[in-house]
């Protein structure tokens, strides 16, 4: 057997760490309008955050520029903190011409990293406060056949400064061989267009039984098919998050309806801190490079 150093443990140190301090996490959603970005994200917090939402119809939509909200929750439980920044991207995709849709949303993304980029040179570096975009989840729409232009124009422009990780909206308007054609088709895609999703890392063998087996199931699901719900119904005695149909019910945390209990473990449990270190390390990086390889120039 390999000696080693003993890193792994001073890694679980970090995180209790940081566990007590609380975690930050900047999570970005985007997709064309009416995909379920809003009731999917009010479903993996529990929240309605979304609530008063104004209607806009479709002629109002025409002409709207892609407009980029973020809201602020902290979330407390078992004593952990969580300050959670959501950044939405109501618009995108809506206008008649949404060939430069993603401009704005990449936009964003580089303005933070700017920000960041700033607070690190500066002497008061303690209070230096991250709001790059950790994660992206990018909306699929079920109804077309894989990818749409718009998506590997969005995707393409924005692999290598977000980690992006696609999901397929609305699941249940799918039967189950109709959503596991569509994932093949969609990584078919992808890979035929060169874009790089987030890469999960290798499972550490060292973690427990339970942990490597929501990571298999995780790696398995991509792009996860989800479906939200802001509706809860009475089931066997608990309150579930559901959507009510005349011939069922579809349970949003039911993994044998959807894959979303995958992508909450994903999110808020196993790969948090990956998508930070990621962040971090690579995609803040390269962007760092790139800044001065420009000002040699
Ligand atoms: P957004 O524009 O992407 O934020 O979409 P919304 O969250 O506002 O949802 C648009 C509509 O789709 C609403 O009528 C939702 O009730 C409905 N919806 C949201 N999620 C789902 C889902 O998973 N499945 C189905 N069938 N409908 C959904
Ligand atoms: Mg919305």
């Amino acid at each position: 057997e390999k000696e080693c150093v003993g890193f792994a443990r001073l890694v679980k140190q970090v995180q209790r760490n940081a566990v007590r301090q609380g975690f930050e996490f900047t999570l970005m959603v985007v997709g064309e309008s009416g995909l379920g970005k809003s009731t999917l994200i009010n479903s993996l917090f529990l929240q309605d955050l979304y609530k008063d939402r104004p209607l806009s119809g479709p002629r109002e939509r025409m002409y709207q520029t892609v407009a980029i909200t973020k809201k602020t929750v902290d979330i407390v439980e078992k004593g952990v903190k969580l300050r959670l920044n959501l950044v939405d991207t109501p618009g995108f995709g809506d206008s008649m011409n949404s060939t430069n849709s993603w401009k704005p949303v990449l936009d964003y993304v580089e303005q933070q990293f700017k920000h960041y980029h700033i607070g690190e040179a500066s002497p008061n570096r303690k209070n230096l406060q991250d709001h790059r975009v950790h994660c992206c989840l990018y909306f699929i729409s079920s109804f077309g056949h894989g990818l749409k232009p718009i998506d590997v124009q969005f995707m393409k422009a924005l692999h290598r400064k977000v980690n992006i990780v696609p999901v397929l909206a609305k699941a249940d308007c799918l039967t189950p061989s109709e959503i596991q054609r569509m994932k093949v088709r969609i990584l078919k895609e992808l890979d035929e267009n060169d874009i790089k999703i987030f890469q999960f890392p290798e499972c550490d063998p060292n973690e427990d039984e339970l942990y490597r087996q929501q990571d298999l199931e995780i790696k398995k699901s991509i792009p996860f098919a989800v479906v939200g719900s802001n509706t809860t119904v009475e089931h066997n005695g608990k309150r579930i998050r559901a959507r009510l149909y005349p011939w069922g019910v579809v349970e949003v945390e039911n993994p044998a309806h959807c894959d979303f209990v995958h992508l909450r473990n994903m999110l808020v449990h196993t790969h948090m801190q990956d998508l930070k270190d990621t962040t971090d390390y690579l995609l803040y990086e390269n962007y760092r490079m790139q800044l001065i390889q420009a000002r040699k120039q």
